[in-house]
């Protein structure tokens, strides 16, 4: 019917897409069809068809009111890069036409020289070039047609960290493909790793954010004092949106929805001014450049609605800080979660064989799985009493933690001794799914259908926990399939297979409360390692069972691996030197001399005090206190100084960072301290920068 109104927001999604319904629309037939080859089943690029897309590309974008188009990427910075160029050749009579060929589609090449490469291009003295990757589709975005792409060197090397995650998810299908053709589950082409991210973030009103140098340079506070409340009311999660807030996510939502982005859940986070945004779970590529389309959105929305957007894991002190979960699971093209527990007996041996291979690649690769998360700014949250500790465990709750007890023991799974579990014979209880029992505290916990990993922080890019979960877990299952297809009875090597798994990784299983100091103490005797801090954790990548999984997989090479041993050594000193030089900038020109001031007036509100013949002892103490306190600030501040001119000269990757940490960083918090002291007692109309009570309750 010509009238019938397309509901909202149906009517919009997705109108800046280059997506399959346009694709379908604009391209010849035999064009479409080879195209989506590539993009559903992995097959290589047919580069005549280049020019075809090229241009339908370029008029659909030019409809959408582009004139430019950019190859974006994601360099190993963790943000996003992209460089500009307009679709416009000049003519022979002096005017210009719109032109995009096939070639500037496929292949861009940035000055990659600035772009960190840990040495790669020091070694091999090659250029980077980026490479369309048609998996995740092209988009407009603010007069630019975006080009999802990967970013390698001339000789191969991965400069980025979509390569590795694209490579890691063929890695795992054609391992998982093996595994479904020997269960005789043979409608599937191939697997994919699905992937949901829950963001967190904070909003801060753009006026107060604007006087703080350190929320501006370093995302986060580096002063400040606890507020009289903070979040021990629990009145803020789930709580009413503010009109403000509201919004904000009603037009990121609309953003995000043209976009193409699934934005599906919202909603008020623990700690006051923090919210979480959802969207519905994708391929593991598409949800990597959707997370840095929604991080991006946020920043960009906030700033229209006079708010900021703080996405660093740790903005405040003494309040909850940011993470975001990482929901995995693995699924066929044809639908089939592969983390479902089945229905029949032979479904469920499959499941378990699933299962087992995840703990066993969680539980043997649990040190390289950490490093995945280990930046300066989510070291303020791993370990340091907060959600969740460095300790890797995995939860799979009661029921499931029963039956394979059950199986690996062959008694009865629940006490009243009714059933046995029997791989391949019994059908699994029902195993409840989203329990309220759902172990919050688990680091890595399954939620009834997948798993979710709750370590990576606010601001991180999703993609290099994911390739290494597929990478490990694709490494776990080629060893089981190479057992399997040799096997002369195939169900009994699936018993015998998972029993072994259970039997020697169970250590990593751990359903009590993670937070608590019993569970760091048990957890060392298990051997799980428990790596507190980012230095530590970047070591990992020189271990060589770790460079020795990614060749294996065919994810990465020793030569990538070695170069992001040291770009993450570098990122590390880099951003701590810009916290320290901020805290330095703050200390020496607005809070020592603002303290300086109050000082002053309280000297000669003594002294007048005293020439009335009427001496107070409150301001004589206040006086004493104030001076005291400026002094150590004044001490501690030069103490910083001498630390970071220390540390900055060091050559050495890991030196530099060890003495970032070691000296830098607590240099900091003891400036901090007395600062964050002499805040309480400064009155407000002297302290230069907003307090906390205004960042995280004028919102
Ligand atoms: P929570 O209750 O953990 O806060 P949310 O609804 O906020 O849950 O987020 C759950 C996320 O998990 C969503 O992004 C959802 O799409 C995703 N998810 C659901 N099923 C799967 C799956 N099979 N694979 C990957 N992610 C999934
Ligand atoms: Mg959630």
């Amino acid at each position: 019917m010509e009238n019938e109104k397309v509901p909202y927001p149906v009517s919009i999604f997705g109108e800046s897409v280059f997506n399959d319904s346009v694709m379908k629309a604009r391209l010849p037939k035999a064009t479409y069809k080879t195209l989506k080859k590539t993009i559903d089943q992995g097959l290589p690029l047919d580069p005549t068809i280049a020019d075809i897309v090229a241009n339908a590309m370029k008029d659909w974008a030019i409809e959408k009111g582009a004139t430019h188009f950019t190859h974006w990427f994601h360099p190993l910075t963790g943000i996003t890069a992209e460089k500009h160029d307009a679709f416009i050749t000049p003519t022979n009579d002096g005017n210009v036409v719109m032109e995009f060929s096939g070639k500037e589609l496929i292949k861009g090449e940035p000055d990659a020289s600035s772009f960190p490469s840990g040495g790669i291009r020091a070694t091999f003295e090659a250029r980077g070039y980026t490479a369309w990757d048609c998996t995740s589709p092209a988009f407009v975005k603010d007069g630019s047609l975006y080009i999802p792409t990967v970013f390698i060197s001339y000789t191969g090397e991965a400069l980025d960290k979509k390569a590795p995650l694209l490579r890691s998810t063929e890695a795992l299908s054609n391992q998982a493909m093996r595994i479904l053709k020997l269960f005789g589950n043979t409608s599937p082409l191939l697997v994919t790793t699905t992937v949901g991210p829950e963001q967190e973030y904070f909003l801060v009103d753009r006026e107060n954010y604007n006087k703080r140098l350190d929320l501006i340079l370093a995302g986060r506070t580096l002063f400040g004092a606890k507020a009289p409340k903070g979040q021990e009311l629990d009145d803020q999660y789930f709580g009413r949106l503010r009109i403000r807030v509201s919004e904000f996510m009603h037009d990121l939502d609309n953003e995000l929805w043209k976009l193409g982005l699934t934005a599906k859940t919202k909603h008020n986070e623990v700690a006051p001014a923090q919210h979480e945004l959802a969207l519905i779970f994708d391929s593991a590529n598409v949800a990597t450049d959707h997370n840095q389309i929604v991080m991006e959105t946020m920043r960009r929305i906030a700033k229209k609605h006079g708010l900021a957007c703080l996405l660093h894991e740790k903005p405040y002190d003494g309040v909850n800080g940011s993470g975001k979960h990482v929901n995995w699971s693995m699924s066929t093209d044809d639908g089939q979660n592969l983390l479902n527990p089945g229905k029949t007996p032979r479904d469920n041996a499959q499941f378990l064989l699933f299962l087992a291979a995840v703990i066993k690649s969680i539980d043997d690769y649990a040190d390289l799985l950490r490093v995945t998360v280990a930046s300066p700014g989510n070291d303020h949250r791993l370990g340091a009493n907060e959600a969740p500790p460095a300790v890797i465990s995995m939860f799979i709750g009661e029921e499931l933690n029963a039956v394979l007890e059950s199986i690996e023991t062959g008694k009865p799974y629940d006490d009243k001794g009714r059933v046995k579990i029997d791989i391949g014979a019994t059908s699994l209880p029902n195993l409840p799914k989203d329990t309220t029992d759902r172990n919050r505290t688990s680091p890595f916990a399954f939620t009834g259908n997948k798993f979710e990993f709750r370590m990576p922080g606010s601001a991180q890019s999703v993609a290099s926990p994911c390739y290494v979960i597929n990478t490990a877990v694709a490494s776990t299952l080629a060893d089981f399939a190479d057992r399997l297809e040799k096997a002369s009875d195939f169900m009994t090597e699936v018993k015998a297979i998972v029993v072994e798994t259970v039997k020697a990784h169970k250590r990593i299983i751990f359903n009590g409360n993670g937070y608590s100091d019993e569970w760091v103490v048990e957890a060392e005797k298990r051997g799980l390692p428990n790596i507190a801090n980012t230095v530590d954790a970047i070591e990992v990548l020189k271990v060589q069972k770790n460079i020795d999984v990614f060749a294996k997989m065919g994810v990465m090479t020793g030569v990538e691996v070695a170069s992001r041993y040291e770009i993450l050594l570098e990122n590390y000193s880099k951003i701590i030197n810009i916290e320290a030089l901020t805290m330095l900038e703050m200390a020496n020109r607005e809070l020592i001399p603002a303290s300086l001031k109050f000082l002053a007036s309280l000297a000669k509100l003594n002294v007048n005090l005293k020439s009335a013949g009427a001496a107070s002892k409150a301001a004589a103490d206040m006086l004493e206190k104030v001076a005291s306190l400026v002094d150590s600030f004044a001490v501690r501040t030069a103490a910083l100084q001498t630390a970071v001119d220390a540390a900055s000269v060091i050559e050495c990757p890991k030196g530099n960072a060890q003495a970032y940490r070691d000296s830098v960083v607590p240099a900091m918090a003891d400036v901090r301290a007395v600062a964050d002291e002499l805040e309480i007692i400064v009155p407000k109309e002297v302290w230069p920068i907003p307090t906390y009570a205004d960042l995280l309750f004028k919102v």
